[in-house]
């Protein structure tokens, strides 16, 4: 399982700079958080780090592999092994729980009855064992984003991305997925890259804390530090420490 790092990205769209040389070090099997403002440039990140956007500048490696390097390297998204989990859980309607989480080894032309060991394997890890069968119609939004969660750990993913993939989910269902998910981790161990705007989320289950606005990070750090000894202003009003 690789760490993560990222050298000097920049990004701009249509002229507007919303990523500035960008570095972070993100280490082995720890959940990292971007915590943010909407529009600060978290989701740019990690499109960046999947290989779905391509940065204007800097270097992008998973432990010694160098997945980006701007003019030199530049490995496409299916060859970068990433788990995804985005807000809205994109399941595909049509397909079942067990065809959506298997799809991935599908396209990878896993044989059918590994596939089916691992689909009951990662369905039993996000505790719907017993749903393989359901439509995604038939589940509670927390359950569907448990289905997308295990589409995303399906194949092993050397890091997992997930970008505020409980901001659909109401308070309490909220809280319950975030303890689950510190418990799947501690369990699974997958390096992972957390993306939220919501400060008690960042600071409930992080491992370490990136503070970004306007595509800077302003401080890097565990929630304690962050929130005890905010670097700025800007931090210390975002994290709550000023208020
Ligand atoms: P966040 O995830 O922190 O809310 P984003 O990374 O989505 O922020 O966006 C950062 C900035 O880049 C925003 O101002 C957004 O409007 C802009 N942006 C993001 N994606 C695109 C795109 N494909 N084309 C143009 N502008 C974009
Ligand atoms: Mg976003």
């Amino acid at each position: 399982m690789p760490s993560l790092h990222l050298d000097g990205i920049s990004k701009s769209f249509a002229r507007r700079t919303v990523l500035h040389d960008l570095s972070l070090t993100v280490h082995d099997g720890e959940i990292f958080t971007l915590l943010g403002p909407s529009g600060c440039g978290k989701s740019t990140t990690l499109w960046s780090i999947a290989g779905l956007h391509a940065p204007d500048s800097g270097s992008i490696a998973f432990g010694d592999r160098v997945v980006f390097d701007h003019g030199r390297t530049n490995v496409e998204p299916e060859h970068r092994n990433c788990g995804v989990v985005f807000q809205s859980y994109a399941i595909w309607p049509h397909l079942s729980v067990a065809d959506n989480v298997g799809y991935p080894l599908k396209l990878r032309r896993t044989p059918k009855a590994r596939r089916e060991h691992r689909v009951r394997e990662v369905l039993d890890l996000v505790e719907l064992g017993d749903h393989a069968r359901s439509y995604p119609h038939q589940l509670s939004g927390g359950q569907q984003q448990r289905v997308a969660m295990a589409r995303a750990l399906a194949h092993p993913p050397d890091l997992l991305l997930l970008d505020e993939p409980f901001s659909n989910l109401d308070a309490k269902l909220r809280d319950r997925s975030r303890q689950w998910l510190k418990v799947l981790q501690a369990q699974v161990g997958v390096t992972t890259v957390f993306v939220t705007h919501d400060q008690d989320e960042a600071l409930s289950f992080s491992d370490r804390i990136a503070v970004m606005n306007h595509g800077r990070v302003h401080q890097v750090g565990t929630p304690q530090e962050i929130y005890e000894h905010p670097a700025d202003l800007f931090t210390a009003g975002f994290v709550g420490t000023a208020n």
